[in-house]
């Protein structure tokens, strides 16, 4: 409804950021606890990095699997264009790093090697030199006198020449160097500023910015995404030169390998409209033509049959300071019949719930527009999408395709499953959670519940109410991004507690939305603290939108002591005395923060977020941490993929495509680089 916010909130790399607190305290796991399979791959720095599996792959048909094999390689091919879009010397540092610790054949313990081997897993989980979250530069803690002793030490052929190796140093070394991927700092040139390589030559942010409005046409109600496949830069001339990433232009041999990849998956289309979709995706990397983008997605969001379906392409803009370009990325997957029933139970029903909401009618919309929704599984996850993962997509970006066509909303099954898995053990319910009751709860239904959480606050969440006449889409400016959040998560939250629930057999027991309650109190009042350094405020929307409803129920529920956080043994633990009263709560800022958004009451919604979701108590802060410090909990998550091969016979046919998930992070990474290093 708020459309700049919509688009910002819709894409893939928001839901990613959401999900990792998330997903710390699940213990329940809905399939197999019975296997042995190894979800934890390998730990460093504040990482760790998991393995998903792929269940239902092998009931694919044959030509189905060929499908996701063509698309999985067509994914990998663009690995290098998101290194180089995120830092101009990404992909030099990468192989220089990569050759000095695939040639290192002293001791394996060298504690110059192993701060090495830790940097190279950075920069292999940030797709570049800066952190994927932070977008901070990465600090090495091996010595330059070392790390110069072993470039040294490489074959000639894998020298650089003694002015790159200068340059290369100081960009790895010298942390006043490229310090910030994504330079969002009030009052500076974003552009100038920013590490990414988006922009070239030395434009600055206001050259950026007269450049679009020349070539923009006001008015227009059907406007091609600006700037999402090009680099901008200023020529030797002073002229500006958009360089579009195409197939002859900007990334042409990876795109061409892109192309290639998708002509052979055509081939293996499920269905006409799915030919189509990869046709006009084809086209688009042939021309760069944005009009190609919008008619591909279109054509996307109207592809519901198929069961295999996939984005490949440049997406979401959050790696540019100014939100124009698209980082790169593909995700493919297929549908998970079972799980979908869920969602597809709820997007039916999207009616109802807007007319049962809780705000003034004047708020609701009449007529809610289909949304459609299903569960999916992954099959590989490539640039943007990897190593750290979405759990959920709803795209396309585009407004007035949204508008007009309508979205695709899709939560990713096998990878919440993944971290549900993965985090057990951690110690977590023991060390936070109040007692046995309450864990046990958490048990038998966070996992069925946060599910649920993600799908109402995907696919009815955003797209409730509605703005008054004549409202300012952008009226909340720089706090619409957590208004709307908090708006979503609440229309969650809300409905999780209904009977319509049980009736429409989405879950088994009318008590099993305490355990999502239950955790979501906790984190918003206490554990997500654990990713924010001591001293600083909460920045990210997403934080500061479960911050503000935790601290806003917990403060307005006091006088009826419906939440509370008590003291044992000077541990602090949240303890919820009355969960119907929480819902009421819930369900009264829901109303309040739809109000705000509806009228575009800007100092209404400044005051929320100033009041509740910035400022942290330093106690409970420190409380958190040094409690987190004693567990085994990494703030971030990445993930691996499985290894897709092809079976040939004697007559050189396609017989299967077999998945496996033997390969190791760093093995991975190795054979990406070697094979799919398509960029200088
Ligand atoms: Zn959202």
């Amino acid at each position: 409804m708020n459309k700049k916010t919509i688009a910002a909130i819709a894409g893939v790399a928001v839901i990613a950021a959401a999900s990792v607190t998330a997903m710390n305290i699940n213990r329940s796991t809905p399939a197999d606890t019975d296997d042995d399979f190894q979800y934890v791959v390998d730990n460093f720095a504040d990482i760790e990095i998991l393995r998903y599996k792929v269940p239902g792959f092998e009931d694919l048909s044959l030509r189905q699997k060929q499908l996701v094999y063509h698309l999985t390689e067509a994914a990998l091919a663009g690995r290098d264009i998101l290194w180089d879009q995120n830092c101009a010397f990404n992909l030099p540092v990468r192989r220089l790093v990569e050759n000095v610790y695939t040639s290192w054949d002293g001791a394996p313990d060298n504690p110059d090697f192993l701060a090495l081997t830790t940097y190279l897993k950075q920069i292999w989980m940030g797709n570049g030199i800066h952190h994927h979250y932070s977008s901070d530069k990465f600090v090495p803690a091996f010595s330059e006198q070392w790390f110069r002793s072993r470039v040294d030490a490489l074959p000639e052929v894998d020298q650089p020449d003694p002015d790159t190796l200068d340059e290369l140093c100081k960009v790895i070394f010298d942390p006043t160097v490229l310090p910030k991927r994504v330079n969002q700092a009030d009052g500076e040139d974003l552009v100038l500023t920013s590490a990414c390589n988006l922009y070239g030559g030395g434009i600055t942010q206001q050259e950026v910015e007269d450049y679009y409005a020349s070539i923009k046409t006001p008015g227009d109600s059907t406007p091609v995404s600006w700037g999402l496949n090009s680099r901008l830069v200023k020529t030797g001339e002073g002229t500006v030169d958009e360089q579009v990433y195409r197939v002859g232009g900007l990334y042409s041999p990876a795109i061409e390998r892109i192309v290639t990849h998708l002509s052979k998956a055509a081939e293996f289309a499920e269905n006409d409209t799915q030919r189509q979709v990869i046709d006009e995706l084809i086209d688009y990397y042939r021309t760069g033509d944005l009009r190609k983008w919008d008619s591909y997605s279109i054509l996307w969001v109207g592809d519901n049959d198929s069961q295999v379906d996939f984005i490949n392409g440049f997406i979401e803009n959050y790696g540019d300071p100014l939100g124009m370009t698209g980082a790169w990325e593909s995700i493919v997957n297929f549908k998970n019949e079972e799980a979908s029933r869920r969602t597809s139970v709820l997007s039916s029903e999207a009616q109802w719930f807007e007319d049962h909401s809780p705000v003034d009618p004047r708020f609701r919309k009449p007529e809610v527009k289909g949304v459609t929704a299903k569960v999916i599984t992954a099959a590989i996850l490539a640039g943007d999408s990897y190593p750290s993962t979405p759990i959920g997509i709803n795209l396309p970006n585009a407004n007035w395709i949204r508008a007009n066509h309508g979205s695709k909303s899709v939560t990713i099954e096998n990878i919440t499953q993944a971290y549900d898995a993965a985090s057990h053990g951690s110690g977590f319910n023991e060390e936070f959670v109040i007692d046995n009751a309450t864990a046990k709860l958490l048990d038998d239904y966070l996992f069925i519940t946060d599910n649920l959480h993600t799908d109402l606050h995907e696919c009815l969440g955003h797209g409730s109410g509605r703005l008054l006449p004549g409202v300012d889409p952008d009226a909340l400016k720089a706090h619409g991004s957590t208004i709307e959040e908090t708006r979503a998560d609440l229309f969650a939250l809300y409905y999780l507690a209904d009977p319509k629930l049980v009736e429409l057999h989405l879950l088994d027991n009318p008590e099993a939305y305490k355990a999502e309650y239950y955790k979501y109190m906790l984190n918003g009042l206490m554990t997500q603290l654990m990713r924010i350094e001591p001293g600083k405020d909460v920045e990210e929307a997403h934080m500061r939108n479960r911050k503000l409803i935790a601290e806003w129920v917990l403060e307005k529920g006091a006088p009826d002591n419906v939440v509370e956080l008590v003291k044992h043994d000077g541990k602090t633990y949240l303890r919820i005395n009355d969960y119907e009263a929480l819902r009421g709560l819930f369900g009264q800022l829901l109303a309040e923060i739809q109000r705000i958004t509806s009228e575009g009451d800007y100092p209404a919604a400044a005051a929320l977020v100033e009041k509740y979701a910035v400022k942290v108590d330093p106690a409970i802060h420190k409380e958190v941490l040094d409690r987190y410090a004693t567990l085994s909990i990494a703030p971030y998550k990445g993930f691996v993929n499985p290894v897709y091969e092809q079976v040939i016979d004697n007559n050189g046919n396609v017989v299967d495509i077999t998945v496996r998930y033997d390969e190791g992070y760093v093995d991975q990474m190795l054979r990406y680089s070697r094979d799919y290093s398509l960029l200088r």
